[in-house]
């Protein structure tokens, strides 16, 4: 097979043409939660962008395994290794022990995931299933001299790398990021880009969870999880590597430090970061205490499919701001896009001469725009423009079935139910066809401020049986 895709590569700051090591293979590493809390709909954003990369790559012929790991086990409030264990300040906040909270918040995860057709990695591990192996590997980093001990804890040494800094030109600021929760700095390091690998001196006393291991009772640092996890499943190389933008430093650096410098040799060829979804005050994130899921989305009325859809419009690398009101727009967008689909008949007794070309076409566009960078919006052009087209029916709902592999929009299974709805409540196409256009020219009448023509409108669909409602997903409509 050929390798098309075309994916910027955060290593060599570069768009630059996939080609795995293994002709037709992909090792994909992810990096999981850390589960002392619900996913955040910005979480939710890379997890949405990385589940699009995986379909796309299997889409277009790859077999993949993916991996992720699930972080119960060592990130500190600050990415810096300073600050308390995020885990336990979960389990203080809910008075349950850790493992309660990994479990809760664990599942929960992956309820959220499913919910937005996320898609769950091959492999998922937890970090506290692979104690041995981080200490196997912490060991071998001692032995080669790229550890040290000092204070009780065990420290990787940066001086011995001659790039520390392979993830872009770090400045003052983004260096900052790891004292970002005014922690003091450890004294046990030797240079302050030293970062722990094995913890024995936690401030903490009731520390929960504290394994054996040849330096004394203690636990592994947040960075050593991702390089041993990924080495246990995925072996001495990996092809891609994926994570929030806030991951690329210190996380992602230090993992290439680690295990470049364990396995003597390059471990991963491409890194995709997600650029950070942002509400009106900046970043959104779990510490700040108050923040977006799926789930209060989905009580407020929002299909999750709508708010996958929003990340879809926008490009990965480009930071997304969320609004209520673009949510909104994308509630309409969505519905409007399934009424489209929804009108599609499935059993034409068309000619289908060409149309096997036409459908090769549409894919070959569809193709065009997801190499192109993971190019989402421009691949949701593809779909629109190809549901103007003079094709028939049959050929547009297999181009939506195809497209909608890597989309995961519930496209054909909305539609579905729409005109499901619809046959329940007795109505035929045409009657819906003249209420929905009733309902738009009502918008407008709305919007140019023509109340009386708007309620006008209302007692004409009452007066037929038909009952008009606004919400904030829009006009809906029952019978009476
Ligand atoms: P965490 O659970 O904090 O370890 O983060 C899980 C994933 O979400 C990581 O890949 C982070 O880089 C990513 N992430 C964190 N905040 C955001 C955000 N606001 N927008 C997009 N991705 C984020
Ligand atoms: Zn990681």
């Amino acid at each position: 097979m050929e390798d098309n895709l075309n994916l910027y590569n955060t290593l060599t700051r570069k768009v630059e043409r996939f080609i795995p090591n293994t002709p037709g293979k992909v090792k994909m590493y992810t990096c999981g939660p850390t589960v002392y809390h619900y996913a955040h709909i910005g979480n939710l954003r890379s997890y949405i962008m990385e589940d699009v990369l995986e379909k796309f790559l299997r889409f277009s012929g790859y077999e993949v395994k993916r991996v992720m790991n699930i972080t119960d086990v060592g990130h500190l409030s600050s990415d810096a290794d300073t600050g308390e264990d995020k885990m336990l300040k979960g389990a203080k906040r809910e008075h349950k022990t850790v493992m309660e909270i990994a479990k809760f918040y664990t599942d929960a995860f992956f309820s959220d995931c499913a919910k937005l057709n996320i898609k769950i990695p091959d492999v998922v591990e937890p970090a506290t299933n692979c104690i041995a192996d981080f200490i196997h590997m912490i060991e071998g980093l001692l032995k080669k001299g790229y550890a040290y001990q000092a204070g009780g804890n065990i420290y990787f040494d940066t001086s011995k790398l001659s790039e520390y800094y392979v993830l872009g030109n770090q400045n003052a600021e983004e260096l900052a990021v790891g004292v970002r929760e005014s922690v003091t700095e450890d004294e046990n390091k030797r240079s302050k880009t030293d970062f722990v690998l094995w913890f024995t001196k936690s401030k903490f006393e009731d520390q929960e969870l504290k394994w054996e291991s040849p330096w004394g009772v203690g636990y592994p640092g947040w960075h050593i999880e991702c390089s041993a996890i990924s080495i246990k499943h995925l072996g001495d190389t990996l092809d891609i590597h994926c994570g929030g933008i806030d991951n690329a430093f210190p996380h992602h650096t230090n993992e290439i430090a680690q295990s470049e410098s364990y396995l003597g040799h390059k471990w991963c060829n491409y890194w995709m970061h997600i650029l950070h979804l942002n509400d009106s005050t900046g970043k959104m994130s779990k510490s700040k205490g108050d923040f977006l899921t799926v789930s209060l989305l989905k009580e407020k009325g929002y299909d999750p499919m709508v708010y996958r859809m929003f990340c879809l419009q926008s490009h990965y690398r480009k930071p997304l701001v969320f609004t209520y009101e673009a949510l909104d727009n994308m509630v309409s967008a969505y519905n409007k896009l399934v009424v489209r689909i929804a009108a599609l008949e499935e059993n034409v007794e068309e000619n289908m001469e060409g149309e096997r070309e036409k459908l090769a076409q549409f894919c070959a566009q569809f193709l065009e725009a997801m190499n192109d960078d993971l190019n989402t919006s421009q691949a949701m052009t593809v779909l629109y423009d190809m549901l103007k087209t003079e094709a028939n029916d049959a050929t547009k709902l297999a181009a939506v079935d195809m497209f909608d592999e890597v989309f995961s929009l519930g496209l054909l299974d909305a539609a579905k139910r729409m005109k499901e709805e619809r046959s329940g409540a007795g109505l035929d196409e045409e009657i819906v066809g003249f209420i929905e256009q009733k309902i738009a020219e009502r918008k407008e009448a709305k919007k140019a401020k023509d109340f009386a023509r708007a309620d006008a409108i209302r007692e004409e669909l009452a007066a037929k049986g038909i009952a008009i409602k606004d919400t904030r997903e829009g006009t809906i409509w029952e019978k009476m």
